[in-house]
């Protein structure tokens, strides 16, 4: 039985707003006392944190998706973590769960807030903790509804996928050659690249960061771009704009190569190739499929048992290190799928 009343919470606090690359003045570190579950309630040890470009929206004020974390909360993060104390009747102490814990050693979820934090028990045998924060966490469920319900690819299309070795990019490509299309990635650097292709099974990969992406297009699509899955926006989607098929779908995931703009956000410029070729590009937030992730889940961890499906995942170590790590994401430093890891 762990003594609840010694525990100490660790947290990083939202403390300023960011202009560009979230720096050091922008989070505050606190410390609290743990208190036990009231009726209704309960208390998750946060074993592993999501690591997500999302997070930087999340840091802005103005409407989202999704309310701002306020200035002085608990950073919003997803992760999996133990229940210490239950005194809800769905869980109990030593349940593995997955929900929004925060950037905090410990959560305590009361009653009214159990729906908002989305806690969910989760079953190892179906993946590692790690792959919950991946495959069969946010991110997979992102790649798995993104691409088959708003790309709608066909056996036999040409699928491409900007930030193709991060999380929501591997799990589409892979997910995208299993539905039997030819599948082409965009990735920054030689390693990614060869491992999207030599590990993953992708058809090729463009290194944007060796430049000629249309080149790459060119080359590695002969036969046009069917569905293009945008985790990048900029410059990448309009390179492949200039590829697309008649009825192409374009799916808006994120466009990570706006978020820390100092500028006005780039839009497409040839957006008027969606116009010659009679195709569409749709927007897509994840948690308006939350209904059906148990389908999604099935289906990934299937995968992930015959083998076709592999996840990569980039451990760093500490809570601490959450300013630090964040930033990996926006310099393309992480490599697959980024998780801070709290305790054992
Ligand atoms: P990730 O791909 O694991 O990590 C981000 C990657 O983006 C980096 O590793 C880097 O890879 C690439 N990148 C960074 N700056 C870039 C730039 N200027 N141009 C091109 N690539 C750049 O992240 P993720 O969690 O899978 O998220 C991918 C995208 O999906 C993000 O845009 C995210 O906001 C979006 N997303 C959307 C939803 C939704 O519901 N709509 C849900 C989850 C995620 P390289 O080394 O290849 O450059």
């Amino acid at each position: 039985m762990t003594d609840l009343a010694s525990l100490r919470n660790r947290q990083i606090r939202l403390a300023a707003r960011p202009v560009g690359l979230p720096g050091p003045q922008c989070w505050s570190f606190t410390e609290e006392a743990v208190s036990p579950p009231e009726d209704g309630g309960v208390l998750v040890q946060t074993l592993a944190l999501s690591l997500d470009p999302a997070m930087r929206g999340w840091m802005n004020e103005g409407k989202s998706y999704i309310p701002p974390v306020a200035i002085g909360e608990v950073m919003r993060a997803g992760g999996v973590g133990r229940v210490l104390a239950s005194r809800h009747p769905g869980f109990a102490a030593g349940d593995l769960v997955s929900g929004g814990l925060g950037v905090q050693q410990y959560c305590a979820v009361p009653a009214e807030q159990m729906r908002r934090t989305g806690l969910a028990r989760i079953d190892t045998r179906l993946g590692t903790l790690t792959q919950w924060l991946n495959v069969l966490g946010m991110p997979g469920m992102t790649a798995y509804f993104g691409l088959l319900d708003v790309g709608e690819p066909r056996p036999g299309d040409t699928v491409v996928v900007s930030g193709a070795a991060g999380a929501v990019g591997q799990t589409v490509g892979q997910l995208a050659r299993i539905k039997g299309c030819r599948v082409v990635g965009i990735a920054g650097g030689r390693a990614k690249c060869d491992w999207v292709v030599n590990e993953l099974g992708f058809d090729a990969c463009i290194d944007y960061k060796a430049g000629d992406v249309r080149g790459g297009l060119k080359a590695h699509c002969p036969k046009g771009v069917d569905v293009y899955f945008d985790n990048v926006g900029g410059d990448i989607l309009d390179d492949v704009l200039t590829r697309i098929n008649r009825g192409a779908r374009i799916v808006i995931c994120g466009a990570i190569s706006q978020y820390n703009a100092t500028s006005a956000v780039q839009g497409p410029k040839n957006y008027l190739s969606l116009l010659v070729n009679r195709a569409r590009m749709q927007g897509m937030v994840v948690f308006d499929y939350a209904d059906r992730y148990p389908q999604a889940v099935a289906e990934l961890a299937g995968y992930l048992k015959d083998g076709r499906m592999k996840s990569r995942e980039d451990v760093v170590e500490g809570l601490e290190q959450f300013p630090e790590a964040l930033l990996r994401l926006f310099s393309g430093a992480n490599f697959g799928k980024l998780v801070l890891k709290i305790a054992d």
